[in-house]
């Protein structure tokens, strides 16, 4: 029989644990048969990604999960007749522009959320966000919000709907891997701690390549000099692994080998220095 271990680590209390209830809505309207990729499982394996990022400190847990067989209604009309010129990949930001049908914040978020009785269900604590996937072009933001006291994250906010509280809307693409819905999760990040803590997250972010770097953003490592600089080997001093606002924490010399040189390396690298005292803003939207 094993035998108790006896720890003087404390242990973590229920309480000190952010629950974050997510509500998974996916439009399928079809996929990229170029994408290897099993789309179903994703949710899945974000949810444990994010979870084994943030350890005791946030446990997401899908509660809800509805897929519809069709995509997201657009703004534009008639936006159907466009699918196979979109799925084929020649659709273009001035044919989504003009059209108003299937690109960045295209998708009609007032239907989404009326249609899946979003506002409803955070209105009575059933779920604490909203995660939407669709395919490459479906027409989401990466990151919005909706709801009393909702600001910009990545988007803007979807007003004249009845959420009574700042409700978090994510737009993954079921079509690439997890890595990238971790950036968009970067992104409302990002979003959430310039909104609460602008100086805090101004000196957390700092990059800067061959001298004084902090952790970096989600597009520029702590090394980078370019968007998606994940694979960049030259040198920084950066005292993300020691990171506190006045700087007094031990730098290190880092390149990208400190996470991987790859997308998924870089954002779980770059979410796990999140200061935990930070989650309750990100998840919560208030301190704790
Ligand atoms: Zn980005």
């Amino acid at each position: 029989m094993p035998t108790a271990t006896p720890t003087m680590k404390p242990t973590p209390t229920q309480e000190s644990i952010l629950l974050e209830k997510v509500f998974v809505v996916t439009y399928y309207g079809g996929h990229n048969p170029n994408s290897s990729f099993d789309y179903n499982n994703l949710a899945n394996i974000v949810t444990s990604d994010l979870n084994n990022i943030t350890k005791t400190k946030a446990n997401f847990q899908i509660v809800k999960n509805v897929t519809w067989q069709r995509p997201a209604t657009q703004n534009g009309t008639n936006c159907d007749q466009y699918l196979s010129k979109v799925q084929s990949g020649n659709w273009t930001t001035n044919d989504w522009q003009t059209t108003n049908c299937w690109g960045s914040g295209t998708a009609n978020y007032n239907t989404m959320l009326t249609e899946n009785n979003i506002c409803d269900l955070i209105n009575s604590n059933q779920i604490d966000e909203v995660w939407f996937f669709g395919f490459g072009n479906g027409g989401f933001w990466e990151a919005n919000m909706t709801g009393n006291g909702a600001f910009w994250t990545n988007g803007p906010i979807v007003n004249s709907t009845n959420c009574s509280k700042p409700t978090h809307i994510m737009g993954f693409n079921y079509e690439l891997t997890p890595d990238y819905a971790l950036h968009s999760f970067g992104h409302r990040i990002e979003g959430v701690m310039r909104n609460f803590l602008p100086n805090d997250f101004s000196q957390f972010n700092i990059f800067a390549p061959n001298g004084n770097s902090s952790c970096g953003t989600v597009h520029f490592p702590p090394n980078g000099t370019k968007d998606y600089d994940y694979a960049n080997s030259t040198f920084t001093n950066s005292d993300c692994e020691d990171w506190n606002i006045s700087h007094t924490g031990k730098r290190t010399s880092i390149n990208c080998n400190t996470w991987g040189c790859n997308q998924l390396g870089y954002m779980t690298w770059w979410l796990e220095h999140i200061p935990l005292n930070w989650w309750s803003y990100i998840l919560k939207n208030t301190k704790q």
